[in-house]
């Protein structure tokens, strides 16, 4: 069973994209793992992709998918895989589809998860982080005895650039952008399955089970 994964930051992807690899025994690729372990390996691709980065450019979709398609044909993929951070782009969908067909597999389901802007606000930007033990904290979920100090060592609380409200703002707006064209994409072909992402993590690991259960989109037998 192959699955792609969407969500903005903040949705709890990274925990459902877990849940998934141990429940049905199957991998996550992430394109960036690939580059870096074929880089590392010194394989063909790898040391193009080297050369492409270390000049400071951005390694072209033939090199990912060339790593995708190494990927996807190991043994541990054999009952499937998720991709993760891949496509991102429509041609690279294209190209991803094609490539599976060519090699006798397909995308089985598309996961969008959606959480509504203000909650991925509130999650993002209320995380504070002490300044020096690095402990982590939340605003709403997880709030320090003393407000804006370190429950262990009592130094001071800080917020990452990263999770400023208006950085946040901008994340969730490229993530919209990236993504929305290729959610279509996905629908269209009748294979996305949107899940609210809002409810309690053991909520929406049933959501994601009844879905990729239900076997491959298309073939409801
Ligand atoms: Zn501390």
């Amino acid at each position: 069973m192959n699955v792609i994964l969407f969500g903005p930051p903040g949705s709890g992807k990274g925990t459902q994209a877990k849940f998934i690899v141990d429940r049905f025994a199957i991998p996550q690729i992430s394109t960036g793992d690939m580059l870096r372990s074929a880089v590392k390996a010194n394989s063909p691709l790898g040391v193009m992709a080297k050369e492409i980065m270390d000049s400071g450019g951005l390694v072209s979709d033939e090199i990912v998918l060339g790593l995708v398609s190494e990927r996807v044909t190991l043994d541990d993929c054999k009952n499937g895989f998720i991709l993760d951070g891949f496509p991102r782009t429509i041609p690279q969908a294209d190209s991803l589809i094609s490539l599976l067909n060519g090699i006798g597999k397909k995308i089985d389901h598309v996961i969008s998860l959606s959480v509504d802007n203000s909650e991925l606000v509130v999650r993002l930007s209320g995380r504070r982080t002490c300044s020096v033990c690095g402990k982590g904290f939340h605003l709403a979920y997880e709030k320090p005895v003393k407000e804006g100090f370190c429950d262990s060592c009592n130094n001071v609380l800080v917020q990452r650039e990263d999770d400023s409200e208006i950085t946040v703002l901008n994340r969730l707006q490229v993530y919209e952008n990236q993504t929305s064209s290729l959610k279509s994409y996905f629908e269209n072909l009748g294979l996305l399955t949107t899940v609210c992402g809002s409810g309690s993590i053991s909520d929406i690991q049933m959501q994601i089970c009844t879905i990729l259960d239900s076997g491959g989109a298309g073939d409801h037998t």
